[in-house]
């Protein structure tokens, strides 16, 4: 920029500066002061002569030595106007120089201080701009960095789940088929119980008929075999039946019909009365639809000491058939 210089040092170089004699840069120093609106200095310029005198001398000696006024009249027609009228042309050319020198000095620093003032700005933004950039893609990497590494986990969470489900599967499968090999045991062993169990019990009753038919035919082969008559005992009238008895063997045989119905749940005990006064209970049954039964009963101490076979109610005892193998004893 233009030095600063002070109005006390400038007035000095007024005088060069008006007659066009100062270098360039202390004519600059000159301009910029004008422009900046010294009066002071502006009057003084304007009342100063503009470039150098012509020739030796000043005006005024020039003046002093002017042709006689004869000759200035014998060329009055063609002669120049007046020194005092050609001075004052002179002056008004100077002020329009100056005043257009002081516009063009003033518009061309404006310019340059607003060009550099725009040139700096852009210069600002500019760096500003870079370093804005240079922070997004500081950004942007890092960015892209944690989005690689956010896609890394998601692709390793998704394997461990597959690997998780795979196995979850792999573990319901074999339970279910465990589940089901379990269910199919459990299946085989209740059926094998049940065939077990009804075997038991045919079992039984095989060797039960066995026992008994065997040993009723035993009883009825014997030679000496008595067939004893149950007679009913009032108030029962209608029912009857048989005892097949030998007193080497220790089991009878007791056949009944038309005994009276039971009530549900009630059965029918055989009594043993023995020759000794001792009364045995016998075995519990429920008669058939029609009244009847065919008991095989065993004796434990043999049949020899057995007197009299009863039929009695179980729940209270009352005869309903009797019949004596022997005569008892009239005690
Ligand atoms: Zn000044």
């Amino acid at each position: 920029m233009l030095p600063l210089v002070t109005h006390d040092e400038l007035r000095p170089l007024l005088g060069a500066y008006a007659a066009g004699a100062l270098a360039e840069s202390a004519a600059e120093a000159v301009r910029a002061h004008l422009a900046s609106g010294c009066t002071e200095c502006l009057h003084d310029i304007f009342s100063r002569p503009v470039g150098l005198p012509r020739g030796g001398g000043d005006e005024s000696s020039r003046t002093a030595t002017e042709p006689p006024h004869d000759e200035a009249e014998r060329h009055a027609v063609h002669a120049p106007p007046p020194a005092p009228v050609r001075r004052g042309r002179r002056w008004g050319l100077a002020v329009t120089i100056v005043v257009l020198a002081l516009a063009l000095a003033t518009f061309a620093s404006w310019t340059i201080y607003d060009l550099r003032e725009r040139e700096a700005a852009r210069h600002a933004e500019a760096v500003r701009l870079a370093a804005r950039v240079s922070e997004l893609e500081a950004a942007r990497a890092e960015l892209a960095t944690r989005v690689d590494g956010l896609a890394h986990d998601r692709e390793a969470a998704r394997d461990e789940a597959t690997r998780q489900a795979e196995a979850v599967r792999a573990t319901a499968e074999e339970n279910a088929s465990l589940t089901a090999e379990l269910e199919a045991a459990r299946g085989r062993i209740a059926t094998l119980t049940r065939g077990v169990q009804r075997r038991d019990s045919e079992i039984a009753q095989l060797v039960t008929g066995v026992d008994e038919q065997r040993a009723v035919h035993d009883l009825a082969a014997t030679p000496g075999v008595e067939l004893v008559r149950l007679k009913p005992i009032a108030p029962v009238a209608d029912a009857g039946g048989h005892v097949l008895w030998h007193p080497a063997r220790d089991t009878i045989l007791l056949y009944a019909f038309d005994l009276p119905p039971l009530p549900e749940g009630n059965h029918y005990r055989v009594r043993l009365r023995l020759g000794d006064g001792r009364v045995e209970d016998g075995p519990v049954f429920r008669p058939g639809p029609r009244g009847d039964v065919a008991l095989p009963i065993r004796l434990t101490g043999g049949a020899a000491h057995l007197r009299e076979v009863q039929v009695v109610r179980d729940s209270t005892a009352e005869p309903v058939l009797a019949g004596q193998t022997r005569p008892l004893p009239s005690s």
